[in-house]
């Protein structure tokens, strides 16, 4: 028989109604998982093994007594930037390390009240500035197919338990790739929803009009149904955009025949890896068999996104970093003469190194005299980005292209030359800065056995859309099948 831990959340939820498994059997199943695999993986900071098992037995009574939810009693992982009250939530920082929020983020609320199992807090780079894990102070993420590549980033540690099977879903949160990248390096489905879809209320802020939370899982099915649960307008988050969201299972197994993709020429241009391109043409080709078509499109701007990204981001994050002080909470250093030096030393010891780069980018850029000149320039670069895909979604449905430019690099590779780390999140910073959804579907291999994605992109709010093509492509195919072996 399969063991519990290798099922998708919609075939847990199914054996839950049959009564073929309760909740507390199938979060064992998944914390013995962790045990075993967790020593290659390096997935959590944080493992919740009683809180898990209390609430899958609240689950398994609610199950009893016939109040049950699509994903009650189902258990999930939630990046260690998402506040769980009572637990730490540390962002992976020495600053947080000890930090125990006294509240729960919205997303968290969410979970609970549907009677979800929280199983703990996965790794991620530090304040989710990076593209690899590497930049975390509880150490390195390790992919499930290779323990020597990276498994991506900064959402590594919930990807890769997804992939290690040491949960069926998790949450990450993607300012500039964070979802979609580790999604494509480790061969799973991550989505990016659209800005104001789902609250950022208790996500601890990098970029704030970057910063979009978003599930990761095995299929289109079981994203359908995570989304259901946390997209939805909430107060406390002042960009949460009031719009009703549909029934996104709805989406799931609907025809797509007839559908446009748009391909912009300034992404393949830039694509110089054999084997994602090999994936690109056979994913092209699967969706032509479906009956959709390609048409070539250009996006002018996108060649600067980089570049403004790494203004708009570091500025951002260095307003919102200040917070970060020793006085109210966080680490605060030991020897100091005076406030000034407290507050010099307490940040000095408590952030890494990626983290002071940015807080001195981002103050740089924000600093009078270059204000105009580096972020007003980069907003209004961001602004052609959101008008370049405006135009193109005129001729398609969606844009396709490669998640990374390349399968996951290994371990310390890329980690002492900054500028090629910021370059694997060249398809993907656009869709943040454009605030538009995006989803990275597992659709093969490298020659290597490495996981490769591809990256769908759709207009504001069409998340069905992105769940439709998904879901018939994995109709399809069997790469979202495969599971590495540990
Ligand atoms: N790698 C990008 C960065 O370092 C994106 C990270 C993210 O999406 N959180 O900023």
């Amino acid at each position: 028989m399969t063991d519990l831990y290798e099922l998708t959340a919609a075939e847990l939820a199914r054996f839950l109604r049959q009564g073929k498994a309760s909740s507390t059997e199938i979060t064992r199943s998944f914390l013995d998982r962790i045990e075993k695999v967790e020593d290659k993986v390096k997935a959590f900071i944080t493992v919740t093994p009683k809180l898990a098992l209390e609430m899958a037995e609240e689950a398994d009574q609610r199950i009893s007594s016939g109040d049950v939810k699509p994903l009650t009693g189902i258990p999930i992982a939630v990046k260690d930037n998402m506040c769980v009250k009572g637990y730490k939530t540390t962002c992976g920082s020495r600053i947080l390390a000890d930090f125990v929020p006294p509240y729960d983020a919205t997303v968290v609320r969410l979970l609970k009240e549907e009677g979800m199992v929280i199983l703990g807090k996965p790794n991620m780079d530090e304040f989710a500035m990076g593209s690899s894990t590497e930049t975390s102070c509880f150490g390195v993420t390790h992919n499930p197919w290779n323990p020597d590549m990276i498994a991506g980033g900064s959402s590594g540690g919930s990807v890769a338990a997804v992939a290690a099977s040491e949960a069926p879903t998790a949450l990450g949160s993607d300012t500039g790739g964070s979802i979609r990248l580790p999604a494509s390096f480790c061969g799973v489905t991550g989505i990016k929803p659209t800005y104001g879809a789902v609250s950022r209320y208790g996500l601890v802020a990098y970029a704030s009009s970057l910063d979009q939370i978003g599930p990761v899982a095995r299929d289109a099915r079981d994203i359908a149904l995570v989304l259901n649960l946390i997209c939805g307008h909430d107060v406390r988050d002042s960009t949460s955009v009031p719009t009703e969201f549909p029934d996104f299972t709805t989406f799931l197994d609907k025809p797509v025949k007839g559908m446009t993709i748009g391909m912009p020429r300034e992404f393949f241009e830039k694509l110089d890896h054999p084997d994602v391109a090999r994936v690109i043409d056979d994913a092209k080709s699967t969706f032509e068999r479906l009956g959709v078509t390609f048409v070539d499109l250009s996006l002018p701007h996108l060649d600067y996104g980089i570049a403004a990204y790494y203004v708009i981001a570091p500025s951002e994050a260095s307003s919102n970093l200040a917070r970060y002080d020793g006085v109210k909470y966080g680490h605060r250093a030991e020897q100091f003469e005076g406030m000034i030096d407290m507050y010099c030393r307490t940040r000095a010891e408590g952030f890494g190194p990626e983290v002071k780069r940015r807080i001195m980018l981002g103050t740089y850029a924000l600093s009078s005299g270059y204000y105009d000149a580096y972020y007003l320039k980069a907003a209004k670069v961001r602004t052609l980005i959101t008008q370049d895909f405006k135009k193109a979604f005129e001729t398609c449905d969606a844009v396709f292209c490669p998640t990374g430019p390349s399968p996951a690099f290994r371990i310390g590779e890329k980690i002492d030359d900054p500028i090629q780390m910021y370059l694997t999140d060249v398809f993907t910073i656009p869709v943040n800065m454009a605030g538009l959804p995006g989803i990275s579907l597992p659709a093969g291999f490298s020659k290597d056995g490495l996981p490769i994605g591809v990256q769908l992109i759709a207009p504001h709010f069409e998340e069905g859309r992105l769940i439709q093509l998904s879901s018939a492509y994995q109709n399809e195919t069997d790469h979202h099948l495969k599971r590495p072996s540990l």
